[in-house]
């Protein structure tokens, strides 16, 4: 008798959706529901960083305006009537008072914990303190914090670190962070301000949702590969990956559905974790497992992973 080869397939958790995720799409959702809201509906830019979720929406006449090299500020020019959605990433009180100018109906999705961090910034403005953001590049986060205030220092990673100024030494300086980093990518840039601010004050802003996330990726058995479901513009759905591979050294990959599973990386391996980024759907997840449960490498019966889901069910 043949003998059948199968994987252990280890689902983590937490996995998924966070609570900002989820006030974002309830929000859009009720917008949708909601025959008093002008039309059409916007979003500035993705409400959350999930291709899928903006295609779902797109199909109930959402348009999400989510062109790349584009500002908040310059997206909102080009809305003149119906509502506006201001993304879980944050919004700069600009673009809400460019909002208010253009008398649109706006609504505004912003996470709770990326509002703390405003909150933090603004606070230690007013106390004299020099802010110093470790952040990424291209992403909204970013973008809305930046708009707080022009001193604001950012910096990526270590190379941006070295190039501030030395002057700040003499000067309060506070440094915080975007929400969905991992301390694994932070700390060599810390170690740098360190050195050239021994006396600087860290507030750690990635959320409780990341930080458990990356936490069960660190914490659990070791396997042969490790599956991130999420999308490749979701900054915490790649922090996971990342900390699989730098932190865990666990084989890892970003995929966006059971669609993107290249089969080769399952040949001849015992065992596969699968983790997902705070914004992508449960469903898509649960597709990603199903099939490596079924999988077995010695049975072409078993190897069909295109995305059974319709684009609906992913709401
Ligand atoms: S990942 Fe964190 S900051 Fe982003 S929406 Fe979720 S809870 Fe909020």
């Amino acid at each position: 008798m043949e003998m059948v080869i199968r994987m252990k397939v280890i689902d983590l958790t937490p996995r998924g959706y966070c609570h900002g995720v989820l006030s974002a799409l309830a929000m859009v959702k009720k917008v949708i529901k909601t025959e008093s809201y002008p039309r059409p509906i916007y979003v500035l830019g993705q409400i959350v960083h999930n291709e899928k979720i903006t295609k779902a929406f797109d199909a109930y006449g959402v348009i999400s305006l989510d062109q790349k090299g584009k500002t908040r500020l310059e997206m909102i020019e080009e809305v003149n009537s119906g509502t506006v959605i201001f993304t879980a990433h944050g919004i700069s009180e600009q673009v809400i008072n460019r909002a208010k100018e253009k008398g649109l109906t706006f609504l505004n999705a912003t996470c709770r914990d990326v509002y703390k961090v405003h909150k933090a910034i603004k606070e230690k403005l007013d106390e004299g303190y020099e802010i110093i953001y470790i952040g990424h590049r291209n992403h909204p986060e970013p973008e809305a914090i930046l708009a707080i205030d022009s001193k604001i220092y950012f910096v990526e990673d270590e190379k941006d670190a070295l190039l501030l100024p030395n002057e700040l030494k003499d000067k309060k300086v506070f440094v915080t962070n975007q929400t969905t980093l991992s301390l694994y990518d932070i700390d060599s840039v810390l170690k740098i301000l360190e050195t050239k601010y021994p006396n600087y004050l860290f507030d750690n802003e990635i959320c409780n949702a990341t930080t458990v996330r990356q936490e069960a990726v660190v914490n659990q058995e070791d396997v042969d590969l490790m599956l991130v479901v999420g999308d490749k513009m979701s900054s915490n759905s790649n922090k996971l990956a990342f900390v699989g591979n730098k932190a865990k050294k666990i084989k890892s990959h970003l995929i966006g559905g059971v669609e993107d599973i290249d089969l080769n990386w399952l040949k001849g391996i015992d065992s596969v974790s699968v983790t997902s980024g705070a914004s992508t759907p449960t469903i898509v997840t649960n597709e990603v497992v199903e099939f490596l449960k079924q999988y077995k490498e010695n049975d072409p019966n078993t190897w069909d992973h295109q995305t059974k889901l319709n684009i609906l069910d992913i709401l």
